[in-house]
């Protein structure tokens, strides 16, 4: 929801709710990342309208802070950076279930993904993000393909090849096939989407779907 256009939102959260699967809501606090997006009183009045369920990817320090807010906010999927919890990590996940949300754990293209094995058993989805987290419409990193391929065999391994893994950054009608061929489940598409002059046509591309 990042590249919505935030004096209609009510239209793109009904694009959304008739084409798209979830709402993706990127929280930028300004210190893990340098920029700032939105906060409570947005993600509040998206839960109002969405009849698809609230992905929120915090970009921000002390997650454990903020992950019963965003919870009673609306959120169905709560997703932290491994790289602002660390030994943290394990205990938010738990926090996150009990409260009944999804929680998922998402890394930066600097990050190794063997950090994250140890979670694997836990979480309920992974978040490889394929630019670095911060600003909208940067451009994949092509390298993401092979850290997908590396969660999802590592998934396999451990016998829960059902988390799905999300990409996250520069992907859209480009890259999706090939995404969804390295074992990924769930793309977030920003600007390819919103700022595509036929939005659902780019979701359908997306999908492999003609129009
Ligand atoms: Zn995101």
């Amino acid at each position: 929801m990042l590249s919505a256009d935030f004096l209609h939102l009510e239209k793109d959260v009904e694009m959304v709710n008739e084409y798209a699967d979830w709402f993706h809501l990127d929280i930028m606090d300004g210190i893990f990342v340098p920029n700032i997006s939105y906060g409570f009183p947005v993600v509040e009045a998206i839960a109002k309208k969405a009849r698809k369920p609230l992905d929120v990817h915090l970009m921000i320090v002390h997650p454990e802070k903020y992950v019963e807010r965003f919870a009673k906010a609306g959120a169905a999927y709560i997703s932290f950076h491994y790289e602002a919890a660390r030994e943290q990590s394990a205990s938010l996940i738990r926090q996150i279930q009990d409260m009944g949300v999804k929680a998922g754990i998402v890394i930066n293209p600097d990050c190794p993904v063997e950090a994250i094995y140890p979670l694997l058993p836990q979480v309920d989805y992974v978040l490889i993000m394929s630019v670095f987290a911060g600003f909208g419409g940067q451009k994949f990193i092509p390298e993401s393909l092979d850290r997908v391929r590396a969660v999802k065999s590592r998934l396999v391994q451990i016998g829960r090849p059902e988390v799905p893994i999300e990409v996250d950054g520069g992907v859209g009608p480009g890259n999706a096939a090939d995404l969804i061929a390295a074992g990924a489940g769930i793309l977030v598409a920003g600007s390819s989407v919103f700022k595509a002059e036929n939005p659902v046509q780019a979701i359908a591309a997306m999908r492999g779907e003609a129009l």
